[in-house]
């Protein structure tokens, strides 16, 4: 779990806290919290943690909230155990020091040019964060130099032990001065390890992130390791197939629960974000919508979720880790109330797989590995469910007047009822596809230009290109969700605006709005006018387009049963 603790109440440099508020950061983690404090004072630290943690945060934000930005030497020097790590830190910095003026930071590794490394560490770097064997290269080269070092951050000590590097470490430690100060981070600790930090560590604090054991005996546990699959098309699959009344889906920031709540909402799911941002009363409320089944979903921080008591919880997805087994037990404790039975379904990508082995351990339980739902096993469930509402059909809704219409017919055009009931049924599904292609490959293929999933909405779209000259690009509310095709809005436009139909650029539509390029100089008439006409009963709202995020939809009437298939995608690309 986070802690209570939030990130102002840290002392950290206001350009950072500016930086982790806009990364969507909402509290520290427990790691975070326990950390930082000391190192900000200037403190050895022993910290035992791994990987999805926090501990990057942990160490980089006090760190960096102590460097002198005007002296552009190295200050603070990260030795991790491999390359991709070593990138990931370094990406995680210039994050965090995205407001600091000046910022410079230089990933040294293996296999880079050295001409390169040597020209940028001339410039003057901040702070350099390497793999072992180079950054002691620069050192005997003399190329870097350490004499203004003020911290020094062993990441994943255990790994740099195990993949030979402890030499190399104990060597570079040698050669840094005195009085810097020294992290060390290590998922567990090896006498090794240990005699290291003994050696090089003055009174170290020490920190370990306790695994309190517990049990969650009324919920069924799952995991999906994240492979190739995006993680947003793994969870609607998930959705697809799996019977649930009402999904807690936690993720880490702010940022993640509207992102993601809106691309759930824009795929047919009554679904609303929940966090620390929102205020009480509407939080509240978002919680009371889903004890009253107006919505099935809510995307959580944890932060936002805790206390969060609704009976009708039947799924628990951790589509981001934990921090901790603490907080997984937390989050998983949210389902299975009242006597019911709860699923817990965890995403775990191949670096996390340690959290996995530790949640297993602190509740004695194992976690079964799920596969992701075939796209066979999709098309089964769509066809289920549409089995299922012709008999509510039959069931609930008087027929006779269609029964006269399908016999008029039968006798008229001389064919069977098998084959009118197929023609009604292709008339009633064609925009929502029984079968299931593998969606990505689908909307490639229909149309070539379509930004990926991931940037269709939520995020700003990339241009697919510019308007052509005395065009200009608009953004109208209204897209692929609301069934909505080239056709509707080309007739709309020019109807309704009195611009011909020749003036009307390209169109390209995307999940919850699209953009139209239109002739320059509309007058505000125009503007005005096409702002209020609606397409597929919606109002168009038409604004300049310049790549903003989706805003949220408007809201609709929402379903609250299951969600319906994916509308099938039309023709997108008018030339
Ligand atoms: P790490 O354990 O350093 O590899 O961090 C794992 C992930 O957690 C990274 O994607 C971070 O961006 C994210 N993260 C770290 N601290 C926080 C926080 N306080 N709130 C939300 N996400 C965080």
């Amino acid at each position: 779990m986070p802690s209570p603790l939030t990130f102002d109440q840290l002392a950290l440099a206001a350009p950072l806290l500016k930086a982790i508020n806009e990364v969507g950061y909402e509290a520290p983690s427990p790691i975070q919290a326990a950390a930082i404090p000391p190192l900000l004072k200037g403190h050895d630290l022993v910290g035992q943690a791994q990987t999805g943690t926090g501990k990057t945060a942990a160490f980089a934000l006090p760190l960096l909230s102590r460097i002198d930005l005007a002296l552009k030497r190295p200050q603070i020097l990260v030795l991790a155990p491999t390359r991709e790590l070593a990138i990931q830190v370094a990406e995680a910095f210039r994050t965090y020091a995205r407001h600091l003026k000046g910022f410079h930071i230089m990933p040294i590794y293996g296999g880079q040019s050295i001409e390169l490394q040597l020209q940028q560490l001339k410039r003057g770097v901040h702070v350099v964060v390497g793999t072992p064997g180079r950054v002691m290269d620069h050192l005997r080269r003399k190329t870097l130099r350490l004499d203004s070092l003020q911290a020094l951050v062993l990441d994943e000590a255990d790994e740099m032990l195990r993949m030979g590097f402890i030499d190399d470490v104990e060597w570079i430690l040698e050669h840094t001065p005195e009085n810097r100060q020294i992290a060390l981070f290590s998922a567990t600790m090896p006498p090794p390890i240990r005699k290291v930090a003994r050696r090089h560590l003055q009174n170290p604090v020490e920190i370990k992130i306790a695994s309190k054991t517990s049990t969650v005996e009324a919920t069924t546990q799952r995991y999906w390791q994240v492979t190739g699959t995006h993680k947003l098309d793994a969870l609607t699959r998930i959705l697809e197939v799996e019977p649930f009344d009402a999904i807690l889906i936690f993720v880490r920031t702010k940022n993640a629960t509207t992102e993601l709540s809106e691309k759930l909402e824009a795929r047919g799911y009554a679904c609303a974000p929940l966090n620390g941002d929102i205020q009480q009363k509407l939080r509240e409320r978002t919680i009371d919508r889903l004890k009253k089944k107006k919505i099935d979903i809510i995307v959580a921080t944890d932060v936002a979720a805790r206390g969060l008591d609704v009976d009708r919880i039947s799924h628990v997805i951790n589509y981001d880790v934990p921090y901790d087994t603490e907080g997984y037990v937390h989050r998983i404790g949210r389902t299975g109330r009242a006597g019911r039975k709860g699923e817990a379904i965890l995403f775990v990508a191949p670096r996390e797989r340690r959290m996995l082995r530790s949640i297993e351990r602190a509740t004695g339980q194992p976690i079964t590995e799920m596969q992701l739902p075939s796209r066979k096993d999709v098309a089964n469930r769509r066809v289920n469910q549409f089995k299922q509402q012709i008999t509510d059909t039959i069931e609930a809704q008087e027929l006779k007047f269609f029964e006269t219409i399908v016999e008029q017919y039968q006798q008229e055009h001389n064919i069977g009822a098998g084959e009118i009931a197929a023609a009604l049924a292709y008339m009633v599904q064609k925009e929502r596809p029984l079968l299931v292609e593998d969606e990505k490959k689908a909307v490639k293929k229909e149309y070539p230009d379509a930004p990926d999933r991931a940037v269709r909405s939520g995020r700003p779209h990339k241009k697919p290109s510019r308007p052509e000259i005395g065009l200009v690009r608009y953004r109208i509310e209204v897209g692929l969700d609301h069934g909505v095709q080239p056709k509707n809005i080309v007739g709309a436009v020019a109807n309704e605006a009195g611009i011909d139909s020749e003036f009307i650029g390209h169109i390209k539509l995307y999940d919850t709005y699209s953009t139209i390029d239109l002739p320059e100089g509309m007058p505000k008439e125009t503007f005005r006018i096409l702002k209020k006409v609606r397409v597929m009963g919606r109002p168009l709202n038409i604004s300049l387009d310049d790549g903003r995020p989706a805003r949220k939809p408007p809201a609709r009437p929402k379903r609250t049963g299951k969600p319906r298939p994916r509308i099938k995608k039309s023709k997108v690309q008018k030339s």
